[in-house]
């Protein structure tokens, strides 16, 4: 063991970014030459070498209401000053009782109740969590096993990677949760070029009946899957897949959670995917958007029902043993209702419809350059497939650093795949530009 410790080479900190160990960064790629950022303003970034960067990825699906809101930042400042820190442990202040009122005004019918989060990674784990306890609060114990799905990204703590189908989120980090089993990926080859949702592939939520007869209902306490896979390479689900797992969930007692964190607060053209597909799950998990990115926050909606479940004891017991300190945070939950009034007030959750054929139309348009395999659209969503060199990655970074350096412009790869969801103030002329940079880059870095 010493001698490999002594073997491996020791990277001695000699620039100003060494000591920043970057969360999914090749960190000694971008080192050798940053990207950074250093305003925001609107649709743009500004960076540290002076120019104007359009923001394609909302960040990273998260300012819905583009950069430097100033009804935000207002708040925020006032926030802390008046009150920086309260706890919501057997204590409490206004803020996140009037937050999620204001919230579950947007929710599907039902989901009433809102437990608060610093992150959509904790919203994953609380949703898997609370649901696992809810069976057990009715008295059905052996209902412990959680459902995801290959491809499904539901952050990085312990649930959400157990239950996520990403194998390289998971396969360095040892024993996952155990009672955990996986749907397959739901896209089938030939729904290539699709607008919207592909027509065909509902029938594959029928497998969730398959694992129920392996593993027997009362075993299963939930079923988590995303509206549409974001990291796993922007999917959408094939027309009436959601649905049909509703109706097996339903029929079966097994919660369906859907994980939100990137669909949610406008992205697909309703306040949330669950609003515009038609399909209420039991658990909704947000993140990002609650607070246009601004202030890490994280809420988990829940059905009434599932609440009601947990107060039946003696009013005196702690219900649910589980919470963050930063749970309901002051200064985020002043964050969140300034967000939820400028999308309320600049009828934002609508801006994504209003805009989709003229988004749709545009991207489809890249077709035409012959390394695109696939695009995908739905709402203010984007993604471009590219055929794959014989390194996995490197057509999508390529194209990825050359919208960045040569385009001015900012979009997101996984993989291969290029990933857009721009904030939703966006102008077509917003979308001209984003798509004219990316046809430059598809003609010129590969
Ligand atoms: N769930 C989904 C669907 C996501 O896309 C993400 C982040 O991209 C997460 C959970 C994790 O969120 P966070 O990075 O805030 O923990």
């Amino acid at each position: 063991v010493q001698n490999n410790i002594q073997m491996t080479e020791v990277t001695m900190s000699t620039s100003k970014h060494d000591a920043f160990w970057m969360p999914f960064t090749a960190n000694r790629q971008f080192k050798a030459e940053p990207r950074l950022m250093v305003s925001a303003e609107g649709m743009y970034y500004q960076t540290e070498d002076g120019r104007n960067v359009l923001d394609g990825t909302a960040g990273l699906w998260c300012v819905n209401a583009g950069h430097g809101r100033k009804r935000i930042s207002e708040a925020v400042a006032k926030q802390i000053q008046q009150l920086d820190f309260a706890p919501t442990f057997q204590m409490g202040h206004p803020l996140p009782f009037e937050l999620a009122e204001r919230l579950v005004k947007h929710t599907p019918d039902g989901l009433n109740r809102v437990f608060f989060t610093n992150s959509g990674s904790e919203s994953a784990d609380t949703s898997l969590k609370i649901a696992i306890a809810y069976h057990k609060a009715k008295g059905n114990h052996g209902k412990t096993r959680l459902i995801g799905r290959e491809k499904g990204y539901h952050g990085t703590n312990f649930g959400g990677i157990s239950v996520g189908g990403l194998g390289n989120n998971r396969k360095s980090f040892g024993s996952l949760l155990t009672g955990v089993d996986h749907l397959k990926h739901a896209w089938k080859p030939g729904s290539e070029f699709t607008k919207g949702l592909p027509e065909d592939g509902a029938e594959m939520a029928d497998e969730l009946l398959d694992m129920i007869a392996l593993h027997g209902a009362e075993t299963i306490a939930a079923v988590i899957v995303e509206p549409i896979v974001g990291s796993g390479g922007v999917f959408m689900p094939p027309q009436g897949y959601l649905k049909r797992l509703r109706q097996i969930t339903e029929q079966h007692d097994i919660l369906l959670i859907f994980d939100e964190v990137i669909t949610g607060f406008g992205r697909v053209g309703e306040a949330f995917a669950s609003n515009r597909m038609g399909v209420t799950p039991d658990i909704m998990n947000t993140a990002k958007g609650l607070t246009n990115g601004a202030i890490p926050m994280g809420a988990v909606f829940l059905q009434d029902f599932i609440y009601d479940a947990f107060m039946q004891g003696p009013e005196e017991i702690i219900e649910l043993f589980h919470g963050y300190t930063y749970s309901g945070h002051p200064v985020a939950a002043a964050a969140g209702l300034a967000t939820l009034d400028i999308y309320e007030e600049e009828n934002l959750f609508q801006k994504a419809l209003q805009l989709e054929s003229y988004w749709q139309e545009s991207l489809h348009k890249l077709r035409e350059h012959g390394v695109v395999k696939d695009i995908r659209n739905y709402g203010l969503v984007g993604a471009i497939e590219l055929h794959s060199s014989e390194k996995f990655g490197e057509r999508g970074y390529k194209i990825f650093n050359h919208c960045y350096w040569k385009q001015n412009a900012l979009v997101r790869c996984t993989g291969d795949t290029i990933a857009m969801s721009p904030p939703l103030i966006l102008e077509e002329s917003h979308i001209d530009e984003l798509m004219n940079a990316l046809s430059k880059s598809l003609s010129n870095a590969l």
